[in-house]
């Protein structure tokens, strides 16, 4: 199976997946699910480390080459270090990317380049202490820095991936943006989506991706738009004397669903092949039922069959009454 390339019913290949490790997280953001938190899950109803490793084997075998691991907080599981070397041993598997919030990842930074970890994106939503109290429910913006600082000087490749919310934190897209002056660093700012535990906070979103750019261009009238990847979610733009890029994620307008090559796998193995699906195929209880890897090939590959064209009709093919509300923490964001 090694070397082969699969491209889902919309010609567009599957090369991506991001594993949620966890369902678990250490922060409380409020755009992610409510102050007293989710159900976790127990632990019995997680994929084990070793389930993961053989999804993630077969995937690499329709040419799946680069994984990320969220969640929930990755570096909340036990022993994720181990697993991320393991990985790295995959036959096919190119890189490690990693999604963090950085509380609990500084111990661990040493190690990464030696484990296959290309790339970290950290999550940060505001430079001010009071206000990171306010969104995350925790008093954790130093231990963040630490971890930013300490990526940098490792010489990681690193990303910053800020929400943006109305009323909460636009004052800070100036200094967030800011940080890719002094630093070779690209700071996204994201599009706020209804993933919070309780559904949408607004009946119209007032923070597109149209009205972060408008204010990136205010702040820095230089701002232009560099070429990105095929598959980039993001679009990157330039500022000059800036060593670093900004970037705007429409993650809900859904302008980027032509090229996406990424699926999904949540912290209990429902493989999602679009973040607005609610899921498309049990892969736990397939390996748990005994399925050898030609059946669970056999059932991805239906999956993949079927993917739909974009984030409007995955949403669109929801279960009736289920609108999207669950916390992003269940999905591996
Ligand atoms: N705990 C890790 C972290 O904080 O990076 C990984 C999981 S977290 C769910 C992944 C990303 O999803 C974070 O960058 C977070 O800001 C983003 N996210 C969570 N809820 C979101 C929402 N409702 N809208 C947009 N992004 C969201």
């Amino acid at each position: 199976m090694q070397g082969k390339q699969f491209f889902d019913n919309h010609g567009r290949p599957i090369e991506y997946v991001r594993l949620a490790v966890t369902d678990r997280c250490n922060l409380r953001c409020f755009y992610c699910m409510p102050e007293e938190g989710i159900r976790y899950l127990p632990k019995k109803e997680l994929l084990t480390y070793e389930e993961m490793l053989r999804l993630v084997g077969i995937m690499a075998g329709f040419g799946v080459k680069k994984v990320r691991l969220t969640g929930g907080e990755p570096f909340v599981r036990k022993d994720l270090m181990y697993f991320i070397k393991k990985l790295n041993e995959i036959p096919g598997i190119e890189g490690i990317h990693i999604t963090t919030n950085g509380v609990l990842t500084l111990p661990h930074i040493e190690e990464f380049k030696a484990a296959g970890i290309k790339s970290v994106n950290l999550s940060l939503d505001t430079l001010d202490r009071e206000r990171f109290h306010s969104i995350t429910r925790r008093d954790e913006l130093p231990a963040v820095m630490d971890t930013f600082h300490a990526l940098l000087e490792r010489g990681i490749e690193t990303k910053i991936n800020a929400v943006v919310m109305d009323g909460q934190n636009t004052d800070d897209i100036v200094p967030l943006a800011m940080l890719a002056k002094a630093h070779k660093v690209d700071v996204r700012f994201i599009e706020e989506m209804p993933f919070n535990g309780e559904g949408s906070h607004y009946p119209v979103l007032v923070w597109t991706h149209a009205k972060i750019h408008q204010e990136l261009v205010r702040a820095f009238p230089s701002l232009s738009r560099r070429v990105d990847e095929a598959a980039s979610t993001s679009a990157t733009y330039s500022i000059d004397g800036f060593k670093g890029s900004v970037g705007i994620i429409a993650a809900f307008t859904r302008s980027f669903c032509g090229t996406c090559n990424r699926i999904r796998m949540t912290a209990q193995g429902t493989l999602k092949t679009c973040l607005y699906d609610d899921g498309v195929l049990d892969l736990r209880a397939l390996l748990r039922n005994g399925a050898n890897d030609a059946e669970v090939s056999a059932a991805l590959l239906k999956a993949f069959g079927q993917r739909a064209k974009d984030g409007f009709e995955a949403e669109a093919r929801r279960a009736k009454g289920h609108a999207v509300s669950e916390s992003m923490s269940t999905i591996g964001g």
